[in-house]
């Protein structure tokens, strides 16, 4: 597979959609192996308290392991919490255990607390331009968020430059997508001007029935170019790959669902920002 070129600076990706189920742990961890497999150097910063993320990659997040928790409460240098996956060498994880279920009520005494997760990003050596750091940057960050708009997800939006939000093609797809894309002005009025909702991706897309292609029809329509032209199909290989701890791109690389990441993963990269450069 024919590499991507790598961007000017880091890109920050959150994945965020307030709705439990729609695939946003499934996108994070499949589009973060796909980037690795073009050639990119990708860190996963798991933001969930069920480690779901952490799972799916293979990474350990018991109790106690160094975590998201350890960067966001304590103020430990992300660098230190930063794990190295087992199917790619250029793909990094920082794992979240469930001692970060009790940071978001931890962070509301802390000061500057919707701040946390940026400082510790910024602050990574490797995050940055190509002209400050070099070959070793990492040129994605994504950050998979927890499905509620609490402090954790607000730590997100404050953190990113980009928004992916996977919606699943499925009747109720646009229902909460208002209060989130709410927050999203909220967050760029006050805390991020630079956030940009960049990305839609269609998820568990199933092309035999009618409803799938009504949403989908209805979602483009709605968002426009943001939406990547690849939709994820549903596939129970992406549903299993969590299971071995793998990825779908690893677990069954010529699978629909493997195939489907890695080019919505190669339009991720071609479009947007990667040509346009660093963000403010
Ligand atoms: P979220 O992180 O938004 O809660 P997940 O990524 O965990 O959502 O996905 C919810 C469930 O749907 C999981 O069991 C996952 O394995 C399954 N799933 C996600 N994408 C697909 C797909 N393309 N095909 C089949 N199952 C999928
Ligand atoms: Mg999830």
């Amino acid at each position: 597979r024919p590499a991507v070129p790598r961007p000017a600076a880091t890109r920050i990706f959150v994945v965020a959609n307030q709705k439990g189920g729609v695939g946003k742990t499934t996108s994070t961890v499949n589009v973060a192996a796909a980037l690795a497999q073009l050639g990119q150097r990708v860190l996963v910063i798991d933001l969930d308290p069920q480690g779901n993320a952490s799972t799916a990659l293979g990474i350990e997040h018991r109790r106690g392991t160094p975590s998201t928790y350890d960067a966001l409460v304590d103020g430990v240098p992300l660098e230190e919490v930063v794990a190295v996956s087992e199917d790619l060498p250029n793909l990094f994880v920082v794992p979240a255990t469930i001692d970060l279920a009790g940071a978001e009520i931890e962070l509301v005494s802390v000061v500057a607390r919707e701040n946390r997760l940026k400082k510790a990003i910024t602050g990574h050596p490797l995050v940055g331009s190509a002209e400050d750091i070099g070959e070793d940057r990492f040129d994605y960050v994504i950050v998979d968020c927890p499905p509620s708009l609490g402090l954790l997800t607000l730590n997100a939006l404050v953190a990113g430059d980009e928004m992916l939000i996977p919606i699943q093609a499925e009747y109720y797809a646009l229902e909460g997508l208002g209060q989130l894309l709410e927050t999203v002005e909220m967050v760029k009025a006050h805390l991020n001007p630079g956030l940009d909702v960049s990305t839609i991706l269609i998820t568990m897309y199933d092309a035999r029935t009618r409803l799938a292609a009504g949403v989908a029809e209805e979602v483009r329509e709605h968002f426009g170019p943001q939406v990547l032209r690849t939709a994820i199909p549903r596939s129970v290989r992406v549903s299993e790959a969590p299971s071995y701890g793998q990825t779908v791109m690893t677990y069954d690389p010529g699978s629909p669902g493997a195939l489907s990441y890695l080019e919505a993963a190669r339009e991720i990269a071609t479009k947007g920002r990667a040509t346009t450069g660093a963000s403010a």
